[in-house]
C-alpha cells in the first residue's frame, strides 16, 4: 500500500486549532503474526495508532483522517483484517473533553478553592491555582518556578512543607512529575489531585506521606506544549521550541518540538528515540538540550543536594502501567538499577492497592518489558544519574478506547486509585527500610541493596 498519494491533512493555520472532525478510530484485533505484520507495516507508514502494543488477540486502534478513510478501508478489506469503527468522530471526544461532568456524585468534596475534577483545565487556570494555594496555607505551601520556557512561560510548582526548619540537615524529599507530554491531560488532573489530598486528606495514611516529605510538585513541565493543546492541536506531544524546524510532507508543524521525555542526558538517543524532527519521539539536536529538562535536572540535583531525595514519580497517559527503571532493558538485565527488585515488589503492592479501589488493572515493568525501549527519559535520569532509590513512571488509565482523551467523568476514579497506590507504595518503601518514620534514612540499608544488586549483577 503506497500512502504518498494521500497526506495526513493535518494544516494549522495560524491560530486556530486543528480539526478531528469525522476523524475515525478503527479496532482490529490480530489472529495471527502475519497480521501483526500487516498492521506493524501500517503503522511505518505513518498512521497514527493508538496502540503501543501489536500482538496477536489485542486490540490495535487505529486513527484515521477522512482524506484517507477510503484508501484504508479497501486496504483492510484486501488482507482481509475485521476492522470495527470503535469511535465515528474523534472531534466529538475532543469536545467532551472541553465539557465539565456533572453527576450527584461529584460533590464539594472534589474541589479545592477554585479547582474541580469533574473537568480538564488550562495552563492559566493551574497556575492560578497554585498561587491560591499558597494563599490558602501560608505556613506549608510555596510556589516555585524552576525555570522558562522558550515561549518564556514559567515552570510552576508548589513546595509542600508541614515541617517547615524542623526537619534536620537532610530533610525526607520527594518530587513529582506532570505534564511533560503536553496531549496527556490527565497528568496534570492527577498531579494536583495529590497536591489537594496532601493539603485537605483526613485519612492519616495520606497524611504520613504529605507530612513525612518536603514534597516539590510541578504539575505541568511542558507548559508551552500543554497551552498549545488547548489553542492548536490537541494531538500535541512535544514542546514548542521551533529552532530544529524542518517541514514533514504537507504538515509544516510536525517539524517543531522536541520530546522531552527523549531529551534527559542518561544514554541519550541511544534507543526509542528519533533524531528526526518531524517524529513524535524527536529527542532533540543533543542531550538535555531543552530549557524545560534543564529546568528539571537542575532542580532534582539540588533536591539531592540539600535533602534525602526518596521519591521521583513521573506521570503519563495512557496504558495503565507502573513503569520501572531502566527504560531500555529487559530479563536478567534489569539489575542495572541496583535496588530493581525492592523498587519492582513495591510497584506491584502499589499496584495491587490500585486494582483494589475500582477493579483497574495495572501492569509493572521495565518499559522494554512491557511497552517499548525507551532512552532519555526523565525517570531513568533521575535513577541513572541522581540515584533517587524509589522511582517510577505511571501511565494512568485507560488502555487506549479513549486515548489522550479520556473522559472528564473518569478524572476522580484514576485519581482516587493512584492516591491509594501511593500510600501504599510509602507504606512498603518505609516496611523494607528505606526511611525511619523518624526521618532519617537507613544508610546501612541503603547501602545493602546497592551491594546485594551489584553482586547479583555480577554473578
Ligand atoms: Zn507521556
Amino acid at each position: 500500500m503506497i500512502k504518498n498519494v494521500v497526506i495526513i491533512g493535518l494544516i494549522a493555520i495560524a491560530n486556530a486549532m486543528v480539526s478531528y472532525e469525522n476523524y475515525k478510530v478503527y479496532n482490529i484485533v490480530p489472529k495471527s503474526e502475519a497480521e501483526v505484520q500487516i498492521l506493524t507495516d501500517l503503522k511505518k507508514e505513518g498512521y497514527e495508532f493508538w496502540t503501543e502494543i501489536l500482538e496477536v488477540g489485542n486490540d490495535v486502534r487505529i486513527m484515521v483522517a477522512p482524506a484517507e478513510d477510503e484508501e484504508f478501508s479497501n486496504y483492510i478489506k484486501s488482507v482481509k483484517l475485521d476492522a470495527v469503527v470503535s469511535i465515528t468522530n474523534v472531534q466529538d471526544l475532543i469536545d467532551a473533553q472541553h465539557n465539565t461532568f456533572s453527576s450527584s456524585s461529584s460533590d464539594r468534596s472534589s474541589s479545592l478553592g477554585s479547582f474541580t475534577w469533574d473537568r480538564y483545565y488550562g495552563l492559566d487556570h493551574i497556575h492560578a491555582w497554585l498561587d491560591e494555594l499558597e494563599g490558602l496555607y501560608p505556613d506549608v505551601v510555596t510556589t516555585i518556578s524552576i525555570g522558562n520556557t522558550v515561549e518564556g512561560r514559567p515552570i510552576k510548582g508548589v513546595i509542600i512543607d508541614y515541617k517547615p526548619n524542623a526537619r534536620g540537615e537532610r530533610p525526607l524529599t520527594g518530587m513529582i512529575e506532570g505534564g511533560i507530554h503536553a496531549r496527556e491531560w490527565i497528568s496534570p488532573a492527577t498531579v494536583t489531585w495529590i497536591i489537594k489530598e496532601f493539603l485537605t486528606s483526613t485519612d492519616p495514611a495520606v497524611r504520613t506521606l504529605a507530612e513525612t516529605f518536603i514534597w516539590h510538585i510541578i504539575p505541568v513541565a511542558n507548559p508551552d506544549g500543554y497551552v498549545y493543546t488547548f489553542s492548536n492541536d490537541r494531538m500535541w506531544r512535544k514542546n514548542r521550541n521551533t529552532a530544529n524546524h524542518v517541514m514533514c510532507g504537507t504538515n509544516a508543524d510536525a517539524g517543531n518540538g522536541i520530546d522531552l521525555n527523549r531529551n534527559f542526558n542518561f544514554l541519550w538517543m541511544s534507543v526509542g528515540a528519533s533524531s528526526n524532527p518531524c517524529d513524535q519521539t524527536y529527542a532533540g539536536p543533543r542531550g538535555a538540550s531543552e530549557l524545560e529538562t534543564q529546568a528539571l535536572t537542575n532542580h532534582v540535583l539540588r533536591l539531592q543536594r540539600s535533602g534525602e531525595l526518596i521519591y521521583y514519580l513521573a506521570f503519563h497517559s495512557y496504558s495503565q502501567m507502573i513503569l520501572v527503571p531502566y527504560s531500555h532493558v529487559a530479563g536478567v538485565n534489569v539489575l542495572e538499577a541496583p535496588n530493581y527488585a525492592d523498587m519492582f515488589e513495591v510497584a506491584i503492592r502499589a499496584a495491587d492497592k490500585l486494582e483494589a479501589r475500582h477493579g483497574t488493572r495495572y501492569t509493572v515493568g521495565t518499559s522494554l518489558e512491557i511497552l517499548y525501549a525507551v532512552s532519555g527519559s526523565s525517570f531513568d535520569w533521575v535513577k541513572g544519574v541522581a540515584n533517587v532509590p524509589i522511582v517510577y513512571l505511571f501511565e494512568l488509565r485507560d488502555v487506549g478506547l479513549y486515548g489522550f482523551l479520556l473522559p472528564p467523568e473518569d478524572i476522580i476514579p484514576n485519581n482516587e486509585e493512584i492516591m491509594d497506590s501511593l500510600v501504599e507504595m510509602d507504606r512498603v518503601t518505609r516496611q523494607l527500610g528505606y526511611y525511619t518514620a523518624a526521618g532519617t534514612v537507613l544508610h546501612s540499608v541503603m547501602s545493602l541493596v546497592l551491594a546485594t544488586g551489584m553482586l547479583v549483577l555480577f554473578q
